[in-house]
């Protein structure tokens, strides 16, 4: 079986969570999400934690070389090996060159996110996660069936602490000024594929799995929407 290894690209906020979570189970790959893998730093004390502390809660990238060797040996585990869904990496030129020295030859598939600047505070604002399972809540676009519960687990819902109107402007600084550019990074490589992250859920997920299925690389996995 080929390898897939697909990226996620969007600002903060688009929606790349939300999708990568579908995404991954429909494919059968395991979702990788560099926030996630930081956050689990954070919360259990690592010194690795400690050292991206700073800049998660001020809304700056982590320094790549933190980013990389904490991706890298995710992505060297059993789980990994017939390819993976990333959600949130790359994020700077560097690394999409240092993940590119890695694939040796292989080239991944790219869904870009688009969503507006202007949408972006409101959706990162609203944003819920649950504690227990990682699930993705919405106050106003996809609330909980009940106030601060998860509907798949029942966990408490928590705010992320960088989940902030003023925390979230540094983050789109950071987007369009360093992760932006990796669209014409992978547009001269295997090309990149644009999808509306405006439109509801359900729509943005069909439309990432018909770019994955157009691609040829759905067909290897079987795509189960
Ligand atoms: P990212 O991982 O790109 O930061 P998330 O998937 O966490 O984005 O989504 C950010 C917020 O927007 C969450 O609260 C989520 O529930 C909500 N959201 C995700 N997709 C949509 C959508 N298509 N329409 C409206 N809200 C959405
Ligand atoms: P969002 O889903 O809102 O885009 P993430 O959960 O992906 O946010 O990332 C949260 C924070 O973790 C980022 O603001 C950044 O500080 C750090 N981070 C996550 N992934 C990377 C990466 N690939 N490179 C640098 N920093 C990262
Ligand atoms: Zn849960």
């Amino acid at each position: 079986m080929s390898k897939t290894v697909l990226i996620l690209l969007g600002a903060p906020g688009a929606g790349k969570g939300t999708q990568a979570a579908r995404l991954a189970q429909a494919l059968g790959l395991p979702h990788i999400s560099t926030g996630d893998l930081f956050r689990a730093n954070l919360a259990g004390g690592t010194s690795l934690g400690d050292r991206a502390r700073s800049f998660m809660d001020q809304g700056e990238l982590v320094p790549d070389e933190l980013v990389l060797e904490m991706l890298f040996d995710r992505v060297a585990q059993e789980d990994c090996q017939s390819g993976y869904l990333l959600d949130g990496f790359p994020r700077t030129i560097a690394q999409a060159e240092a993940l590119e020295a890695r694939l040796e030859g292989l080239v991944p598939m790219v869904i870009d996110i688009q969503v507006p600047d202007s949408d972006i505070e409101q959706r990162i604002v609203g944003r819920r996660m649950c504690k227990e399972c990682g699930a993705i809540f919405h106050l106003t676009f996809n609330a909980p069936a009940q106030e601060g519960v998860c509907n798949a687990c029942s966990g408490a819902l928590y705010q992320r602490k960088d989940d902030t109107a003023e925390v979230v402007r540094t983050r789109l600084e950071e987007y369009h000024q360093k992760t932006a550019p990796l669209i014409a990074f992978y547009s001269e490589r295997g090309g990149v594929s644009a999808v509306d992250g405006r439109q509801q859920p359900d729509l943005v997920f069909e439309a990432c799995v018909a770019s994955i299925q157009g691609s040829g690389h759905g067909s290897s996995h079987g795509v189960n929407s």
